[in-house]
């Protein structure tokens, strides 16, 4: 039984490092292959590009070497996937490879796209990547007065972020002591200050306790970066000192590319895990099509989920469990504390009061992380 995983990110290498224990007789045995297949040596901690755009983090604090990640039986290459050739149950990679299969797991995340709104790449900040975050903080640090404006393009990779973002931007001003001098606006897409309707319900008082303004319903339509102007669809416009994007995404280059869903999502059975026509094909993570928030802790659930059910395939024949839709998020609220928020597919999430001990669990998850890609939280 061979199977090829493709991603070394958060969901592939868990997946990976599960299905390595669950399968290890077999795999010593030789009767099963685990192969997989990534685009980087290394493997970044992506929610620490917050702290680095704050300067709480250096970025060589998020990486580590994906080969240590790994169990032993993982058979590892740095070789992107490039042609998917799903009816013959073949992958082709950039070195001209082919890798045969029996069950493929699409792992491949998600990318910003900042480039799908005029002046937005030139015009805007962002921590959503490693260059991005350190330039955001340098860039803080200059700032005396003024407006910093934060505009949401929709879809991206963890839905608390904005809200997180700014709970950072009052810390940081409030303890450098300039606060009354620098307005913060956010601006989001939709009717309410967030996609999750308890997650606004909750952070509204929050945010006019805190004096942030805030504009709904503002769809970014273009960045002026030369007059510093952000306009909406709407046809509204916030002038502004600094502008702090969190670009739309996308998936990956080579999904769309090989035509496996619409925009680098991938059409994914919402229980099963499977894609839509092929039953020895799996996705998860952001490039699955799901209505789950593109998270590393939808990608850990799923990556559960996979990893019993290919397992318990091999041994049974029958896979043995649903993914329900579960998310985990933790959401730092600034003064040392944190709230939680735990939801799937029938409830939505109940938020906690914000807490010192949240935090400071929030931190130590942090370096956590690398246990739990390892496969052992
Ligand atoms: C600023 C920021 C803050 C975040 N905060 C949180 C948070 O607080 N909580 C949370 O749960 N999530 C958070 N996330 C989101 C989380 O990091 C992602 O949702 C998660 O990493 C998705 O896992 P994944 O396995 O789908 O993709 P990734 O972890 O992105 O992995 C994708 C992998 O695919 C590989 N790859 C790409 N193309 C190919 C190819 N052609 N062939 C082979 N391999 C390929 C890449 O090299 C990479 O290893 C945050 C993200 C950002 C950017």
């Amino acid at each position: 039984m061979r199977i090829l995983i493709v991603g070394g990110g958060t969901g592939g290498t868990i997946l990976a490092n599960n299905l390595a224990r669950r399968l290890a007789s077999e795999i010593r045995d030789r009767k099963v292959r685990l192969t997989m297949l990534s685009a980087s040596d290394k493997h970044m901690y992506q929610p620490g590009l917050l702290y680095v755009a704050f300067g709480q983090m250096t970025p060589d604090q998020l990486y580590r070497d994906q080969q240590s990640l790994l169990e032993p039986g993982i058979d590892f290459h740095v070789d992107p996937a490039e042609e998917f050739q799903l009816d013959h149950n073949k992958v082709v990679t950039k070195s001209g490879k082919t890798h045969e299969y029996d069950m493929l797991v699409i792992a491949t995340g998600s990318r910003i796209v900042p480039e799908q709104i005029p002046g937005m790449a030139e015009g805007a900040d962002t921590f959503y990547s490693e260059e991005g975050a350190v330039k955001m903080f340098k860039r803080l640090r200059e700032i005396e007065e003024g407006t910093i404006a934060i505009a949401v393009g929709v879809p991206h990779k963890c839905p608390i972020a904005p809200v997180e973002l700014v709970f950072s931007l009052h810390d940081y001003f409030t303890a450098k002591g300039i606060r009354d001098k620098v307005k913060i606006k956010y601006h989001y897409p939709i009717g309410r200050i967030h996609t999750i309707a308890n997650v606004a319900t909750w952070a509204k008082p929050e945010f006019d306790r805190m004096g942030i303004e805030y504009e709904t319903l503002f769809n970014v339509k273009e960045v002026d970066a030369e007059n510093k102007v952000v306009r909406s669809e709407e046809g509204t416009e916030t002038k502004y000192d600094m502008l702090i994007a969190i670009p739309p995404h996308s998936g990956m280059d080579v999904v769309e590319k090989n035509n496996l869903g619409t925009g680098g999502w991938i059409p994914t059975d919402r229980h099963r895990l499977t894609m839509e026509g092929y039953d020895n094909v799996y996705v998860l993570g952001d490039t699955t099509n799901l209505p789950v928030s593109k998270t590393g802790s939808a990608a850990h659930f799923e990556a559960e989920v996979v990893a019993e059910n290919i397992a318990s395939i091999i041994k049974i024949g029958i896979p043995v469990r649903d993914y329900d839709g579960k998310v985990y998020c933790f959401i730092e609220t600034g003064h040392d504390s944190a709230t939680h928020a735990m939801f799937d597919y029938k409830n939505p999430p109940d938020l906690k009061p914000s807490s010192k001990p949240m935090h400071w669990f929030k931190m130590a998850y942090n370096q956590m992380y690398w246990s739990s890609v390892r496969g052992l939280l």
